[in-house]
């Protein structure tokens, strides 16, 4: 139910009217010339109850948004208006053309000094997310701060529009008195559980506090978010990809010791485990020897050699540089005569953790190898190349040995080995592949193929072309 009509460019508001007045301008001759604002179409003058109001000729020739027609509508677009004329500094328009032509305002507040405009939609009826954002859009563009007032929460959208929720719908009773509905306790963007007379004020005193910008602007932000994060994503795939291709090359790279010497594995009384395998720097490519030890214990009895598991945490102090390791190593060196430089140790910053640890280092150029890399290694590149003697081994040398056995004890004493580790003393093998079987996991060949002409060939040709 429109309240403004136009007569010769001037505004008709039919809420200002007496119902003597209201009779008398049906009556006259202007009543022929009124049109509705912007569509321009013959307006007519009605009455329902008490309520003045102007109604199309021929709605169906308008293609202009009047907005809601309902007694409710109408009720709190007159409430609006009023309590806008009541704020010092302010007054109102009700049914105020958009400069678009596009639609009419329900209510437009305005600055005294004309500065500042607010529109007040009452919206009843439900609109789409698109529209809401869209006319927002356009107030924005205009310099307006537009404010929703509807009478139920809007369903979620990322895009936060500016609104008031009122609880005064299309069936809700229309007060005698519309000022009643400046009484109603809203909910809005800003503030909660104050009367719509209140939040009106707030908003034209310019303490609505609006912090999302325009619908245009929120899209914009999220969607660079949305893009930074796809960024980030892909990114750190690359790096994942490209850690992965470090990985699989420093695997081409590395050769189970045993497929290019030989299986042989030194033993010692009580030494440690060592798995040794042949690498070349990522860097300069210079080959090396990389191991990985377990410390045992004289009173150990193994009966086979443990799981390899290479260490992916190393800190300032790591077992595989203990004189003991070293030994071995030399010792292996020594008995297969591999022509192949140890890494060296040294303590060096992780990139990945930011801390330092002894890192294993190129002895060529002094860049790291990093631990990581390292550990990803696949087992059927590693050889055992020392370890303690297992259980069968001790006993039968043990048995071979002239007992110095104690007459007043059971059982003969356990004699301690004397300390020689220096050259190790027993040469023997498992009598099985030096790499257990159980840590060749992802291998490709057999023992056997890894052990034929054709397979330490190939073992050889890839780690000795690996070299300058
Ligand atoms: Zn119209
Ligand atoms: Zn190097």
């Amino acid at each position: 139910m429109p309240l403004i009509a136009m007569l010769d460019d001037e505004r008709i508001d039919a809420s200002q009217y007496t119902p003597d007045a209201w009779a008398k301008l049906r009556s006259s001759g202007e009543a022929k010339q009124m049109v509705m604002p912007l569509c321009g179409i013959r307006a007519i003058a009605k009455t329902r109850g008490t309520t003045h109001f102007f109604a199309h000729h021929r709605v169906t020739d308008c293609k202009v948004d009047h907005g809601g027609e309902s007694p409710q509508h109408l009720a709190m677009k007159s409430a609006l208006r009023d309590r806008i004329d009541a704020v010092d500094g302010w007054h109102a328009f009700v049914e105020y053309p958009h400069p678009s032509r596009e639609w009419i305002v329900d209510v437009l507040a305005e600055s005294d000094d004309g500065r500042r405009q607010v529109a007040f939609e009452v919206q009843l009826s439900s609109q789409t997310p698109e529209r809401y954002q869209e006319r927002t859009q356009r107030y924005f563009e205009g310099q307006v701060f537009p404010v929703w007032v509807i009478p139920r929460r809007l369903e979620y959208n990322r895009v936060e529009i500016p609104m008031v929720v009122t609880g005064f719908g299309k069936s809700s009773e229309v007060p005698e008195n519309t000022a009643d509905l400046m009484c109603l306790t809203v909910t809005s963007h800003f503030d909660d559980d104050v009367t719509l007379g209140a939040f009106v004020e707030r908003v034209l005193w310019n303490r609505a506090g609006w912090s999302h910008g325009s619908p245009f602007d929120q899209i914009t932000r999220h969607r660079k978010a949305e893009e930074r994060v796809e960024r980030e994503r892909q990114e750190a795939e690359l790096r994942r990809r490209q850690l992965d291709a470090r990985i699989e090359e420093t695997n081409r790279n590395s050769a189970a010791p045993e497929a290019a010497f030989g299986a042989f594995t030194v033993h010692t009384d009580g030494g440690p485990f060592v798995w040794a395998t042949l690498t070349a720097c990522w860097k300069c490519e210079h080959p090396m020897l990389l191991w990985n030890a377990s410390s045992t214990r004289a009173s150990d009895q193994f009966t086979s050699a443990p799981r390899l598991e290479v260490k992916r945490d190393v800190g300032s102090k790591r077992y595989e540089n203990h004189p003991d390791v070293h030994r071995a190593l030399n010792g292996w060196i020594r008995e297969t005569g591999a022509d192949v430089e140890k890494a060296n140790i040294k303590m060096r910053r992780s990139k990945m953790k930011g801390t330092e640890y002894s890192a294993f280092i190129c002895p060529s150029c002094d860049e790291i190898m990093g631990q990581m890399f390292v550990s990803c290694i696949r087992p059927e590149k590693w050889s055992l190349i020392s370890a303690p003697l297992l259980k069968n081994t001790r006993a039968a040398e043990a048995s071979r040995k002239p007992r110095d056995a104690d007459p007043r004890r059971g059982k003969p004493q356990k004699q301690r080995p004397p300390i020689e580790p220096i050259e190790p003393r027993v040469r023997a093998y498992y009598g099985r592949p030096t790499v257990p079987e159980e840590l060749q996991t992802d291998r490709k060949k057999t023992w056997a193929e890894l052990h034929s002409p054709e397979g330490v060939a190939e073992a050889r040709r890839k780690f000795i072309g690996t070299r300058k």
